[in-house]
């Protein structure tokens, strides 16, 4: 099994001389599985597209035929798919599984929106020339949620996120064993309970940090949320335990997160905390945020590194930056 990112950057793409090193495309990753010969793609950000290229190279027309498995349909998600070739050759096939949002948050009364619905309005043709059903490959789309799946000989877990639309992570089982777990999109739970001007604590898993809180909450329903946000941070580092590779969104540094509360997203230290507690063998640092240039990002993976020998005493992790067109293999 090996895996490439195609696409590493958070929100918006990010091109530029400062972002050449790790890549301005938004998230998109291909799982290749070589015994099969079988390609699985994670997200369909802008990443996408130069893997769509890359795809029409190594697959005859027509014989190309994958799994597209989606966190989630904010734009840095999708916004790709308009563009990926393969799409547009008939005899391709494709599978899109993703979850979907069913109340709408702005209280209105607007339909229901299917996850193919939300693709066809994608390509509405106030936005995009090209509709969806002019993609000539066949497409199929199915809804899914937190639970188990088998799908074409792949053994997959989903955990929901805490995040501003239902979003979903996904763990891989490769030879029982070889597990790849992709959790972006992600804000430790916890949120409801902070703002801007609150002390924030190094480490939002800290148990510790929840009795503190805890003690000085007076009402019991606050008391019965917080168990309830305690416990989805823990079944999240449950659900990403003794992982092989662990992709995570590690879109902030610590100062930056007071002011992005509730926005959906991770501190570098959170990834850390949940990848040292989970015991993963490698963190792959994600979803970088647009404004990051190629020296931040090594700035935070040297943070990342120190954070997990400090503070975990953890001298077994490895840490890397996602990377644009970077491969790795197990
Ligand atoms: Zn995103
Ligand atoms: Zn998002």
């Amino acid at each position: 099994m090996r895996f490439t990112f195609w696409g590493v950057r958070g929100s918006i793409p990010a091109p530029g001389k400062s972002t050449v090193k790790y890549g301005g495309n938004t998230s998109c990753i291909e799982i290749y599985i070589k015994s099969r010969n079988q390609v699985v793609i994670l997200d369909a950000g802008t990443g996408i597209r130069e893997l769509g290229n890359n795809l029409l190279t190594r697959y005859k027309p027509g014989t190309l035929s994958c799994n597209i498995f989606l966190t989630h349909t904010h734009w840095d998600h999708v916004q790709g798919f308009p563009f990926f070739a393969p799409a547009f050759i008939s005899g391709n096939s494709f599978n899109v599984y993703g979850p979907v949002t069913s109340s709408i948050n702005d209280g209105s009364k607007k339909p229901y929106l299917s996850l193919k619905d939300l693709f066809i309005e994608q390509m509405r043709y106030q936005y995009f020339p090209v509709k969806l059903d002019e993609m000539k490959a066949e497409s199929k789309f199915t809804e899914i949620k937190e639970g188990s799946y088998e799908i074409d000989g792949l053994k997959i877990r989903t955990k929901t996120l805490n995040h501003p639309v239902l979003c979903i992570g996904y763990r891989f089982s490769f030879n029982g064993s070889d597990d790849l777990v992709y959790c972006t999109d992600s804000e430790p739970y916890v949120n409801y309970f902070l703002n801007n001007s609150s002390e924030m604590p190094d480490d939002l898993f800290d148990p510790i940090f929840y009795e503190t809180l805890k003690s000085k909450l007076k009402d019991p329903i606050s008391v019965e949320k917080l168990s309830l946000a305690m416990q989805e941070n823990l079944n999240l580092v449950n659900f990403c335990k003794d992982a092989r590779a662990l992709i995570y969104d590690s879109q902030y540094k610590k100062n930056e997160y007071p002011s992005k509360i509730n926005w959906g997203h991770s501190r570098i230290d959170d990834a850390v905390s949940v990848a040292c507690r989970a015991n993963v063998g490698t963190l792959y640092l994600f979803h970088h945020d647009p404004t990051r240039s190629d020296g931040e990002i090594e700035d935070m993976l040297s943070y990342a590194r120190e954070l997990a020998a400090s503070r975990f005493n953890n001298k077994t992790i490895k840490i890397e930056a996602a990377e644009e067109g970077r491969t790795f293999e197990f």
